[in-house]
């Protein structure tokens, strides 16, 4: 028995929706973007997922931006990817960094040990030592520079000042400062325009920015936020940054599809 062409149409047409509902594919495609482009900087956890989800609501065609900066593990990068290719992405960069190799960072020195079982109070506290000096201050430079490159109007950082462990360069007087440097360094701006730094994250709670990523089709199962993962992308959930993660979904109400290494974790 054969379908109906209008009939086939149909059910073709109806397709997507129904993947989308079930998380499989991104609400939108490359093709669904605006004219006006914008990089995202991209790591593979909650916060630049869901970044990147509101700059394709923003209707911005993305760029997405990672960096093999010499951490611990390459999952977030993979993850990074997979984040990208669900939310459509025009493209996604990976480009070498290699500012590990300065070291003075648990994250990037395996000598320095990932701090565990903080309480919130603690992590309200000084500087941890997984800080990675003058990262952002890094990676925007070259997000600026690949702005330039492609045209883009906006750049977008998931930086976060409430739910956050300390970093100096995720404050808004940074970004702000940031926006200075952007303004007077490119040609861009220069001709035209500066490329907008825009961290939609700024002042929001880690639950308001899940159930925002939700809200915009983010499948977080595939995001990796833990400071120290195993070589399976299993988390520690002892790190800040696990901690951080579990009570935002807490918060939010909704499960929280991370694979901890440990059960009891
Ligand atoms: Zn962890």
């Amino acid at each position: 028995m054969t379908l109906p062409a209008a009939r086939l149409v149909l059910h073709l047409e109806l397709l997507p929706g129904i993947l989308v509902l079930f998380g499989r594919i991104p609400a939108m495609g490359p093709e669904d973007a605006g004219t006006r482009n914008a990089v995202v900087l991209l790591s593979g956890g909650v916060d630049s997922a869901t970044t990147l989800a509101i700059a394709r609501r923003d209707g911005y065609r993305c760029h997405a931006l990672s960096f093999r900066y010499g951490q611990r593990h390459a999952v977030e990068l993979q993850a990074a990817r997979r984040v990208a290719d669900l939310l459509g992405a025009v493209g996604h960069r990976v480009l070498t960094v290699p500012i590990g190799q300065l070291g003075g960072s648990a994250l990037t020195d395996e000598a320095i040990p990932v701090p565990r079982d903080r309480a919130a109070r603690e992590m309200a506290r000084g500087i941890p030592t997984t800080y990675v000096p003058a990262r952002n201050t890094v990676f925007l430079a070259v997000a600026l520079a690949f702005a330039e490159v492609v045209g883009a109007d906006a750049i977008y950082i998931g930086v976060n000042a409430i739910d956050y462990s300390g970093y100096p360069d995720c404050r808004p007087e940074y970004i702000a400062a940031f926006q200075r440097v952007a303004a007077l360094a490119t040609r861009r701006a220069v001709e035209g325009t500066a490329p907008e730094i825009v961290a939609p994250l700024i002042s929001m709670t880690k639950a308001d920015i899940i159930r925002t990523g939700l809200a915009l089709g983010v499948d977080y199962s595939l995001t990796v936020s833990c400071y120290d993962p195993d070589a399976q992308g299993r988390a520690c959930g002892r790190c800040d940054s696990c901690k951080l993660r579990r009570k935002g979904f807490d918060e939010a109400g909704v499960p929280d599809p991370t694979v901890y290494r440990e059960r009891d974790a």
